[in-house]
């Protein structure tokens, strides 16, 4: 007899993420193991840049094709975002080594030239409103759950772009040359199935924002991308009700969090037998 929803484990939308990184990380973290990404100069660089992008609709309304009030506007907010960001993640902190915060500012505001170079670009392309509607939330981080999706997620933000409230997620990592990288395609195709599932409302594109660099890109949601989000589900659901999946070899096994407990399945086996 399949199982009725009120069974499943819950899932969220960043056990997909995990998913697509290593299915076998699903199954640490919903056993309770923590997943402690580093605090170096590099964490608290992407983490200043995401804070820093919250910034651009503002700063876009404000400077339109002004190159140096840019900068300077952008350099400002960086500051702030500098000054705000242990107040926000107090715990992070605490174990933070002194000078990473420096270095990550330092790494952050190396970028802005190319980040306002690259707004100023977007908005001769698309055109200020155009840019404007893509950048500014209606919403921020809002906690999204489909009962019948069995599902919870929170997109960086939602957006009002050509009359549809579409999903946004901003990417502090590198970006593609053209498009976007295969997981921000399930991630924005998973929010929107949330989304849809609120509005009752199809919702047929979402965004990337690659806030290093300050290029923003839309995504068309396929069909393809619908039927991975629901395949990645059931399998997360599995993982989480107790099923350990195949180690395959990793390239992010050295530097995993969970690597000394990762065994391969046979070698598990041999350890009771
Ligand atoms: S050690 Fe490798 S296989 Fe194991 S959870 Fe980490 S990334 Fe996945």
């Amino acid at each position: 007899m399949m199982p009725t929803d009120s069974q499943n484990p819950e899932i969220s939308v960043s056990d997909l993420l995990l998913y697509i990184n290593c299915p076998r990380r699903v199954y640490f973290v919903s056993r309770g193991y923590e997943l402690l990404p580093e605090i170096n100069a590099s964490r608290l660089e992407r983490m200043l840049l995401k804070e820093l992008s919250l910034n651009y609709s503002e700063i876009v309304k404000k400077c339109s094709l002004n190159a140096d009030t840019m900068c300077k506007e952008l350099e400002a907010a960086l500051t702030y975002a500098c000054k705000d960001l242990p107040l926000m993640f107090p715990k992070e902190f605490e174990r933070t080594e002194k000078g990473f915060l420096e270095e990550g500012d330092a790494r952050a505001r190396a970028k802005i030239p190319e980040i306002a170079a690259n707004l100023l670009k977007g908005i001769e392309e698309f055109g200020n409103d155009a840019m404007l509607a893509a950048l500014t939330p209606v919403k921020t981080e809002p906690i999204i759950f489909s009962k019948r999706l069995n599902l919870k997620g929170s997109p960086s933000k939602i957006v009002c772009f050509e009359g549809a409230n579409v999903p946004s997620i901003i990417r502090p990592g590198s970006c593609p040359i053209q498009g976007v990288w295969a997981s921000d395609r399930i991630h924005i195709a998973a929010l929107a199935l949330l989304l849809e599932s609120e509005t009752g409302k199809e919702i047929p594109f979402g965004f990337v924002e690659y806030v290093s660099f300050g290029i923003i890109r839309k995504v068309v949601i396929r069909s393809s991308d619908r039927r991975e989000v629901l395949k990645i589900c059931r399998r997360v659901e599995k993982i989480k009700a107790g099923l350990m999946p195949e180690k395959t070899e990793e390239k992010f096994c050295p530097e995993c969090t969970f690597s000394e407990h990762c065994v391969s399945n046979s070698s598990l086996m041999s350890k009771f037998f």
